[in-house]
């Protein structure tokens, strides 16, 4: 078998994991290789600069089996940072982690799946609060200049 290029965005592979974008370019049919997989993403991840994180937590993949799932989860929270709230990477650690989210609703709940969403929401509803904090600051500011610059003009024109 030759080998064959990524499907997601073409580039040469050598693992399980595209070096490229973070996608799955291999085959995982086992939990063992879902693993091994989403270990070489986790891996990329952590000796990418920092633009190139943000695109491979964008693109990269996501297992299906539980543990492996829980694990990616327990990663994006470990790559969030409340103080950048707006930054590249927290951003895309949260829609990940919202992923993650979404896809382990979807299975009957035990109590390490409960356990985990629990973590996973207060982590993303923390980020949330963060956010907004953010941009009501931004506002707040722009609205104090916006009211001096009113004043201003009508300091100047007022005669
Ligand atoms: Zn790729």
């Amino acid at each position: 078998m030759t080998n064959p290029n990524c499907p997601h965005c073409g580039a040469a592979f050598t693992g399980l994991i595209c070096d490229y974008c973070g996608a799955l370019a291999g085959m995982t049919s086992t939990p063992a290789e879902q693993r091994r997989a989403l270990e070489e993403l986790h891996k990329l991840i952590a000796n990418s600069p920092r633009e190139k994180q943000v695109l491979l937590i964008k693109n990269g993949y996501l297992p299906d089996e539980t543990a492996s799932l829980i694990d990616a989860g327990i990663k994006c929270v470990s790559l969030m940072d409340d103080d950048e709230v707006k930054a590249d990477r927290t951003d895309a650690a949260a829609r990940r982690l919202d992923a993650v989210v979404i896809k382990l609703r979807l299975r009957p709940p035990d109590s390490e799946i409960t356990r985990a969403l629990q973590l996973f929401q207060e982590r993303l509803e923390k980020n949330n609060k963060a956010k907004f904090w953010y941009g009501f600051m931004g506002f707040a500011v722009f609205g104090i200049l916006a009211l001096a610059i009113i004043f201003l003009v009508w300091f100047i024109f007022r005669r």
